[in-house]
Formats: C-alpha cells, structure tokens, sequence
C-alpha cells in the first residue's frame, strides 16, 4: 500500500493532536500517563520547532538577498517592492476594520464585572511602551551587526541586511556574481534540508496540539466566551472569505487550489503559533506548490512573516475594545481611529513568534488611555487564539505573494 501523502499526514497529525490532547485534559494532569506523554510531546514539539529555527536563519538572508539581486535583473524591483507593502498595508487596514466593526457590533465585555479579573490583574506588571518609545526601539532594531543578528537569531535585523546586500549585490554587477551564485546555491541547500524537517512534521504538529489542548485553562474560557466567538469569527471571516475573495478576483485562483498547496505551512501556523517558526514551510508551499516565482517568494514571504499580521491586527483591535467595555469606557470615534492605527503598527513591529501580539497590545491600550494591567485578562486565553491569528498570518504572507506575482506581470 502506498503510505499517505505528506499533506495528509499533517492533517492526520493534527487531528491525533487534538484528540489525544482533549483526552489527556479529561484524565487529569496528575495521572502518571499523562504526565509522560506531556514530556514527550514536549520533546517531539520543541524538537520540530528547533529544526525549523536552525534553517530559519540561513533561508531568510540567502533568500532575500537572492530575491531582491534577481528581481534587479527583471528590473521589476520597485514594482515589487511598492506592491507589496500596497497589499500588506491593504489587508491589515481590512482586518482592523473588520475587528472594531464586529466588537462595536457585538460589544463583548459589556456586563462582566472587572472585579472578576482583580486578581490576575493585581499580580500583572504591564511593560510600559508608550508610542514614541515603541517607534525608537522598533527603528533601534532595525539595523544591528549583521553578525550579531544571524547569531541571535534577529529575524526583522537579518531581513534588513540582506535586503541592503541585496542591493549592492545588484549594484555591483557582474563583479560579485561569485556571491551571488554562492547565496543561490545556499538557498537551495537550506530549501533541501527544509524538506527533511518536514517528514517530522506530522509528529511535531500533533506533539504540539496534545500539549496546548492538555493544559488550556478552561475555566476562564467560559467567561470570555463571547469576546473568544467574536475574534475567532472575525478571523475567520478575513482568512475564509476575505483573503480568498481577493486571491480570487487578482489572480483567479480558487480557495481549493490554495488550500491544497497552503495547508502544509497553515496547519504549521495553527501548531507552532509562530510566523517565524514556520516560515521555512511558508517559503516551501510558495515556491513548490502554488508555484511562486523564487524571486517573488524570496522577497514577499520573509518580509510578510515579520511585518504583515492581518489575524494581530485585527485581534490587537477587538481586544482593545474589549478592555474598553470590561473598564465601562465607551470609545469615541476619534479614539477607534487612533486603536485603527495604532493596532497596524502593533502588528507590524510585532515578531512572529507566539503571543508577540500581547506584547505590542500594550501600546495600543495605552494610545487612549486604557490600563495596561488589562492584558492580564486576555493572557490566560491568548495561546488559544494565537493559533488562529498566526494561521491567518501566514495566510496573507502566501496570498501577498501569488498577487504580487500576478500584479507585477501584469
Ligand atoms: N504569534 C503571532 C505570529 O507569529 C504573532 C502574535 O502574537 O500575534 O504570527
């Protein structure tokens, strides 16, 4: 019998995750299986992330460095470039539209009592990042010794470096084409190894499910209950029915031939509830199954994975408006459109990795003036919906990239 597909074996491995993770939570965390299938799923799960951020590295500089000397060549690189933040801006603006619309619609946090929450919150000190201080560490880490970023693993600083080499590599010309045939080369080796890392995926993904179902909190679920059906909604809505609605009138593509080339580097997204972590599999679905051009891919994905989070965008102002109707705070409109702007800049200074999202949330609260201390209420259900959030994250990253293809060669 032929053994199932990789796809399908993903998919297997996640629904095993889910499964076997609901199970363990109905047995209790004291019983002695489960206490050992929780080490090791927590083995197997953080194996599987290791191996990705091991390429992570290498694959983003070579591929943007790559992508942008060659899109030179196709002297299409403004285009791209100008494309691109177009789209990314576009979407994000959408999601934090559909993000206020829906929480003024259904005013979740109105008639729960904040004194519920007095607890975590007396225990919870919230970082303080005002805006301009927000924008002056974002622009601080922009540019560091490039050493230092590769061996820390800064992805945002190593995308910065390799675009600014990128562009002398094209200015240089034929002079430097023994680097670039050395990145090239480089890009195709970590693409290789990025292929081994993925026959573990189905036991990483379904390793990392048992172990976030097993230890949800669940009684705090039934309190936010509403505020969690109102982000989960919206975020669907935008990666269900908006991403693919404009993938489908630029491109012509349908939601089906996405999904079957996507959901490799989707249902990594849902697992890891990383950007970062996935990308790898993201720059491995654009390029080989939805047929992106190396250079389109190399550019857009790596950025987007760092600067374009419809799903955070769109949460960052949900959730800032839930804090609002938990305090008794009514937001005017100029107010939503400061939580309008403040939540995209949110999500593009926020990295991919998980609950980054909740990190940033505290500037967006403090724009108008809301307690930062409230982020206490959203953490205990944050790792829930940062599964969603960085799927749809993802999401845009792949779409942005087959509209750029498609707009640039137009
Ligand atoms: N976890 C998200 C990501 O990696 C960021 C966030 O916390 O919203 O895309």
């Amino acid at each position: 019998m032929k053994a199932p597909s990789l796809n399908t074996q993903i998919l297997l491995g996640a629904f095993f995750g889910v499964l076997v993770g609901l199970c363990f939570q109905s047995l209790g965390a004291q019983t002695s299986l489960v206490k050992g299938g929780l080490y090791a799923s927590g083995l197997v799960g953080t194996l599987f992330i290791d191996l990705l951020k091991m390429i992570l590295i290498p694959l983003v500089f070579c591929s943007i460095a790559v992508g942008i000397a060659n899109l030179r060549q196709h002297s299409q690189m403004h285009r791209v470039w100008v494309t691109t933040l177009l789209f990314f801006a576009f979407t994000m603006a959408i999601a934090v539209a559909l993000g206020l619309f829906a929480s003024n619609y259904f005013e979740a946090g109105k008639g729960l009592e904040i004194a519920m929450f007095a607890d975590s919150m007396q225990n919870f000190q919230a970082q303080q990042l005002p805006l301009p201080e927000f924008f002056a560490q974002f622009l601080h880490g922009l540019f560091m010794n490039p050493f230092a970023a590769l061996a820390t693993g800064n992805v945002l600083a190593v995308v910065i470096f390799a675009l600014i080499l990128g562009i002398a590599l094209v200015m240089g010309g034929e002079r430097y084409k023994n680097i670039l045939g050395l990145l090239q080369e480089g890009l195709e080796l970590t693409m290789r190894i990025v292929g081994w890392v993925m026959v573990l995926a189905p036991f990483g993904i379904a390793a990392l499910l048992i172990k976030l179902v097993a230890t949800q909190d669940t009684a705090m679920l039934g309190t936010m209950a509403k505020f969690m059906t109102v982000v989960v909604g919206t975020t669907l809505l935008h990666g269900v029915v908006i991403l693919p609605l404009l993938l489908y009138l630029i491109t012509g593509k349908t939601p089906l031939w996405f999904w079957r080339g996507a959901r490799e580097a989707l249902i990594t997204a849902f697992a890891t509830s990383s950007s970062s972590a996935t990308l790898p599999v993201t720059m491995r679905c654009a390029t080989q199954h939805l047929h992106v051009k190396p250079e389109i891919a190399g550019f857009v994905v790596p950025l987007g994975a760092t600067m374009n989070m419809d799903g955070t965008a769109l949460y960052e102002a949900a959730a800032a408006l839930f804090i609002a109707n938990l305090v008794g705070i009514d937001l005017n409109l100029t107010q939503q459109l400061i939580v309008f702007f403040t939540a995209m800049i949110a999500a593009v200074g926020a990295p991919g990795i998980p609950s980054a999202g909740m990190v940033t949330m505290v500037m967006v609260l403090q724009s108008v003036g809301l307690p930062a201390e409230a982020i206490a209420i959203l953490l205990p259900i944050d790792r829930l919906l940062d599964t969603i959030r960085t799927t749809v994250n993802v999401q845009g990253d792949m779409v942005g990239s087959l509209v750029v293809q498609k707009l640039v060669n137009r």
